[in-house]
C-alpha cells in the first residue's frame, strides 16, 4: 500500500499538521491501495500564506521564462506519461490503455494548447486609436484556489495549473480525495520543472474541511473549481462574503439529437461515446433523441453496440471500461437504474446488478433504455455512469425543445448529413458546446457550460483570460 500522507507545500513535501489518514480505494477490487492525509485548516493556511508570499516575485517574471517552464514541464510530463496512467488507472479505475490513450494525453494536450495561446497572447494592449493614451493592461488575479474533481484527474489539472501558471498566478490545489495519486505526481513533476517555491501548493482532503476553508478564505482570490453542480452551488455560497472569482465547471446531460439523414455509424458512436470513461464524463452524450422513422432501428443498434462492450479490471489491457469510481458512484447508479424501470423506461440492454463473471469490483452493465420521456429521473439527472437514455422525436423543432429542456448546458450533439440544418440547429441550443458529426473540437477551443453546467471557459485564449484581472489606465504615454 502506497503511503502519500505528504502535501506539498512551499516547495517542499511535509507531514500533515494534524494527521487525518484517508484511504484511497482501488475500484476495480474495492481494495485499499493507498493512503493520503486530509489536511485541516492549519494545513491550508500554510499552503495559502505560501502562495500569497509567491505571488509578487511570480507575477513579475518575464513571460518568456514562465513559458520556458511550462515548455520543460511538458517534456518531463510526457516522460512520465506511463507512470502517471498507472495512477490514475489505480485511483479511479479507466483502464489503462484507455488511461494511456485518453486520460495522460488529454493533460498533454491542454498544456501544448496553452503554449501555443500564450505564445500569441498579449497582457498590454491599446484600447483603441481613438484613445491613444489609455492602455489595458491584463493582470494575474492572484492567488487561486483549484478543487477539481476525479473522473479526467489530469484533463482538470492541466486546464487549471497551466493557464494560472502562465498568467503570474500562484496556486493552491486540491484535488478530489478519491483520485488524488495522479495529482500528487503532477507536483513532483512541476518539482523536477523547477517552479519556484510556493507558487504551486498541493494539499489533499475533503469538500467539507479543505475546499470549504479554501472557497472563504480571504487570501484567496480566486476559486477555479469543476465537480458536481451542488458541490459548485456550495461554493460559491461560501466565496460570497469575500467577492472573488468563482469559476465552475460543472455537471451535464448533453443531446445527442439524431435525424434521420445521419451517417449510418451515428448511433453506434453515440453509445460508445456515451459509455468511455464508462460514462463519467460531464459532457457524455446521454440522452440520446432519435427522429421517428428509424428510431426502431436505432434502438436495435444501441442495444447491440451496449451488449458488446466488454467490461473488466483497469490493470487489464484491452478496450473494455472499467468500474465506475466507488461505492456511492456504484449505489447511486443502481437506484437510478432501478428508478428508470419503474418510471416505465424500455430496458433495452443492461441493467441492474454486476455484469456476468464479475462479483467485486465496482462494475456497472452498459445499459440503454428506451421509450425514455424527458421528464423522467434518468432524462434529467446527471448519471455518471455507463447508462443511454433514448427518446424519440418527429420534428426539428421538437428536437431542439427536448435538448434545451434541461437544467443543465454544456455539450450537445448534432447528427445529420444536412449541413445548413446542422448549423441551423447549432445556433439554438443552449449549451457552451456543440459538437456535430463526430468531429471533435479543435487545439484551444473553450470548454464551458451554460445554466446549471457552470459560468468558467477553460482552454486556449479563454482559458488564459479566466485567471485574469483587466486593468484600465488612461493619461498613458505611448512608449
Ligand atoms: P464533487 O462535486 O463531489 O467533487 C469535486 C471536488 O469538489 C472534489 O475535490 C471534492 O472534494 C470537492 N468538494 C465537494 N464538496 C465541496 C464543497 N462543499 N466545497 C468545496 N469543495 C467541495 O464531484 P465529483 O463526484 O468528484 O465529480 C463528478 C462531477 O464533476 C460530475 O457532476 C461531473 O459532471 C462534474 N464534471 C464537470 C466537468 C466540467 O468541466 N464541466 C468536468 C468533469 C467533471
Amino acid at each position: 500500500m502506497l503511503d502519500k500522507r505528504q502535501f506539498y507545500i512551499n516547495g517542499q513535501w511535509v507531514a500533515p499538521i494534524t494527521a487525518n489518514d484517508f484511504e484511497v480505494i482501488n475500484p476495480s477490487t474495492e481494495e485499499p491501495c493507498a493512503t493520503i492525509s486530509l489536511g485541516s485548516e492549519a494545513d491550508t493556511n500554510a499552503a495559502v500564506t505560501a502562495a500569497r508570499a509567491a505571488f509578487e516575485g511570480w507575477s513579475s517574471t518575464p513571460k518568456a521564462e514562465r513559458l520556458a517552464l511550462i515548455e520543460n514541464l511538458l517534456n518531463i510530463y510526457n516522460r512520465r506519461s506511463d507512470d502517471m496512467a498507472e495512477a490514475i488507472s489505480l485511483e479511479m479505475g479507466a483502464p489503462i490503455d484507455m488511461s494511456k490513450q485518453q486520460q495522460v494525453t488529454s493533460g498533454s494536450w491542454h498544456i501544448g494548447n496553452f503554449i501555443r495561446a500564450f505564445k500569441g497572447f498579449e497582457f498590454d494592449r491599446p484600447l483603441g486609436d481613438h484613445a491613444p493614451n489609455d492602455r489595458i493592461l491584463l493582470e494575474p488575479i492572484g492567488v487561486v484556489g483549484m478543487i477539481t474533481p476525479w473522473n479526467w484527474p489530469m484533463n482538470q489539472i492541466a486546464l487549471k495549473t497551466i493557464p494560472a501558471l502562465a498568467t503570474g498566478c500562484t496556486m493552491i490545489l486540491k484535488p478530489s480525495e478519491i483520485a488524488p495519486l495522479s495529482a500528487m505526481l503532477f507536483a513532483e513533476i512541476i518539482d523536477e520543472a523547477g517552479v519556484p517555491a510556493g507558487v504551486f501548493n498541493l494539499v489533499n482532503g475533503d469538500g467539507l474541511g479543505v475546499g470549504t476553508t479554501l472557497s472563504g478564505h480571504k487570501d484567496v482570490d480566486m476559486i477555479s473549481f469543476t465537480g458536481s453542480t451542488r458541490a459548485g452551488t456550495a461554493i460559491q455560497k461560501n466565496a460570497a462574503a469575500t467577492i472573488k472569482r468563482v469559476a465552475l465547471e460543472l455537471g451535464g446531460k448533453g443531446a445527442n439529437i439524431v435525424f434521420a439523414d445521419a451517417s449510418e455509424k451515428a448511433v453506434k458512436q453515440g453509445v460508445l461515446r456515451c459509455m468511455n470513461n464508462t460514462g463519467q464524463s460531464c459532457n457524455a452524450p446521454t440522452r440520446m433523441l432519435v427522429q421517428r422513422s428509424i428510431y426502431d432501428q436505432a434502438v436495435k443498434t444501441a442495444a447491440e453496440v451496449a451488449d458488446a462492450i466488454a467490461v473488466g479490471n483497469s490493470d487489464q489491457q484491452g478496450r473494455h471500461i472499467g468500474p465506475v469510481v466507488s461505492e456511492a458512484q456504484y449505489n447511486k447508479i443502481q437506484d437510478l437504474i432501478e428508478i428508470g424501470i419503474n418510471e416505465g423506461a424500455r430496458l433495452v440492454a443492461g441493467g441492474l446488478g454486476r455484469p456476468d463473471g464479475l462479483n467485486r469490483g465496482y462494475f456497472v452493465r452498459p445499459t440503454v433504455f428506451a421509450d425514455v420521456t424527458n421528464q423522467m429521473t434518468i432524462a434529467r439527472q446527471e448519471i455518471f455512469g455507463p447508462i443511454l437514455s433514448i427518446l424519440p422525436f418527429d420534428t426539428e423543432e421538437e428536437a431542439i425543445a427536448i435538448a434545451n429542456d434541461t437544467d443543465y448546458g454544456l455539450t450537445n450533439y448534432v447528427q445529420t448529413e444536412d449541413s445548413k440544418k446542422a448549423n441551423r440547429v447549432a445556433r439554438r441550443l443552449r449549451s457552451g458546446m456543440v459538437e456535430m458529426n463526430g468531429q471533435g473540437r479543435g487545439a484551444g477551443s473553450p470548454f464551458g457550460g451554460y445554466k446549471q453546467s457552470g459560468n468558467g471557459r477553460e482552454g486556449g485564449v479563454w482559458g488564459l483570460d479566466d485567471f485574469l484581472e483587466v486593468k484600465s489606465v488612461s493619461g498613458w504615454t505611448p512608449e
